[in-house]
């Protein structure tokens, strides 16, 4: 029987009301092929290595094959997009095919890329490779380092062209379309409590919001006005280790909106994010926020604290006061302070506290500030440092430098002063200079996802060849090691990529 065309409902555009999702069916890719897979994940999930390999697990990750016995569905979430209200937005191109328990944990599986849902707007539901290349790659680098995120399981080709427009002539092209099987304990962000606030729907938001305790803060005991404020002050304090997290390896998202901020603290939607090669607070990889950047990297913290006041926002009809949100949101800004102190002094391996550390570190950011300073290469450099040699600090650190020639006259000098003070607190420190380089090693990574090596290992894929990726994804499960054979990694980013690289969806 040949069903007329429009006869899938479920999948067309449109508003939903009193629904916190909708059942859809994934596109069924026309040639879909395993283009890489996390075994790591696969496991933790209860699947084996073979699985991944199997037909099965192609058909079942490529949107192909439904699993027996469940319904795939798109989330209704809205949020503040740039800083204004977007009203509803949802899984435009993301469908949730099933949630699984195993050693206790819930996680649930979703594709995105694998076609129209009714959050879809003027989209078409899909992703192509390149985008997808770097949603797959970063989201499990972020995982090894440490970071709480989203994960993936699996990078598909679909086997089919989308449309799209080339970022730097202009012009629309056809790319290779990709599915990325994406995987959490959920999904939900902040933008789906702000869609029922919106709309004045107080029993979907609080159904929606018992429903988040119930299964992923279940610590927090049964639904009450104390447990909705428990909730916020958890959100909170994930969404700020998250960020403080962020800040130590120099990521920056880049569409820190509000659709975009897991309610579990988990960093999600990896879209134009990028890595600091340079130090610079003012940086963003998001060519299309250039102009204010609004999401750049020294502002991440504060753009966290005010995407949690629109949740408080919308969360507080549940509540009708005002008082222990505001101050869960004034003590962010303190909690963000001493969090911060904290982790710079781990970067420099200072394990005491010392009132004058907020200097020495002010100090520091504002030398790395001076020239091009690569942060990944300066801070696993720093850890080579010796006690009582503070002239040789600028020799440790020197392959940091983008410039060498910029370190002169007074930059030279600020950065002697600058090695001297750290040699005298050093004084109050109890480790070696080999345990404070073993602990150093521990939070200052080696091996980050530049921008331009997800560019490579993008630019190979579509030549068809697949081998970086696997190269990168590798490397980058053990961030903190020294890896002899991946040395060319640690390296400054090559002249070439300088402004070439970015991205967007
Ligand atoms: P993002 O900026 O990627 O977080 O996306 C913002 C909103 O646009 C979300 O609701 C997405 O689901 C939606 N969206 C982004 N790209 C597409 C697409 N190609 N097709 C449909 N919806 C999309
Ligand atoms: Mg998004
Ligand atoms: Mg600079």
């Amino acid at each position: 029987v040949e069903l007329p065309a429009d006869s899938n409902k479920e999948n067309t555009r449109r508003k939903v009301f009193e629904a916190a999702y909708s059942f859809v069916m994934p596109k069924t890719p026309s040639n879909p092929k395993l283009i890489h897979g996390s075994k790591e994940l696969a496991k933790e999930l209860g699947l084996t290595c073979r699985d991944i390999s199997s037909d099965s697990f192609l058909k079942v990750f490529s949107g192909t094959k439904i699993y027996p016995r469940t319904k795939p569905y798109a989330m209704a979430y809205a949020g503040h997009q740039f800083g204004s209200w977007a009203g509803q937005l949802g899984d435009g191109r993301a469908i949730n095919l099933f949630e699984v328990e195993h050693n206790n944990k819930r996680w649930a599986l979703q594709l995105k890329g694998a076609g129209e849902t009714p959050y879809s707007r003027q989209g078409d539901g899909l992703a192509v490779l390149r985008s997808s290349i770097r949603e797959y790659l970063c989201s499990e680098a972020m995982f090894h380092l440490g970071i709480p995120t989203t994960r993936a399981l699996s990078l598909m080709l679909s086997g089919d062209d989308v449309l799209r427009d080339m970022l730097y002539d202009g012009n629309a092209a056809y790319e290779k379309g990709a599915i990325v099987c994406r995987v959490a304990p959920t999904f939900i962000r902040f933008g789906n409590f702000e869609l029922f606030a919106s709309r004045q729907d107080y029993k979907t938001l609080k159904a929606l919001l018992d429903y988040t305790i119930k299964y992923f803060y279940p610590e927090l005991g049964k639904p009450s006005k104390k447990t909705y404020i428990s909730f916020f002050r958890e959100v909170s304090n994930r969404t700020l280790d998250m960020i403080v997290h962020w800040q130590r390896v120099g990521f920056v998202h880049g569409v820190m909106n509000t659709d975009n901020m897991s309610i579990l603290g988990l960093t999600i939607d990896y879209g134009p994010y990028g890595w600091l090669e340079d130090f610079d607070f003012g940086w963003t990889p998001n060519t299309t926020d250039r102009q204010n950047k609004r999401y750049r990297f020294g502002n991440q913290p504060h753009i966290g604290l005010w995407n949690l006041l629109q949740l408080a926002n919308a969360l507080y009809p549940l509540v009708e006061e005002a008082e222990p949100f505001e101050t869960i949101l004034e003590g962010y800004q303190n909690n963000f302070e001493r969090k911060s102190l904290d982790i710079m002094r781990s970067k420099l391996g200072l394990e005491s506290r010392d009132a004058e550390d907020k200097k020495l570190i002010s100090d520091l950011e504002d030398s790395l500030s001076l020239s091009e300073t690569d942060m990944t290469i300066f801070f696993r450099q720093l850890g080579s440092y010796k006690r009582g040699k503070p002239e040789k600090g600028l020799e440790i650190v020197e392959a940091a430098f983008y410039n060498k020639n910029d370190i002169k006259d007074k930059i030279e000098q600020q950065w002697k002063v600058w090695f001297k003070a750290y040699d005298q607190r050093l004084k109050m420190e109890k480790f070696t200079d080999h345990k404070r380089q073993l602990k150093m090693n521990l939070v200052n990574p080696k091996y980050v996802l530049r921008n331009y090596m997800a560019q490579l290992a993008i630019d190979k894929a579509d030549e068809g060849d697949y081998g970086l990726i696997n190269q990168l994804f590798n490397l980058l499960k053990n961030p903190y090691d020294e890896q002899t054979e991946n040395e060319q990694w640690f390296a400054k980013r090559p002249e070439w990529a300088r402004h070439k690289v970015g991205c967007s969806m």
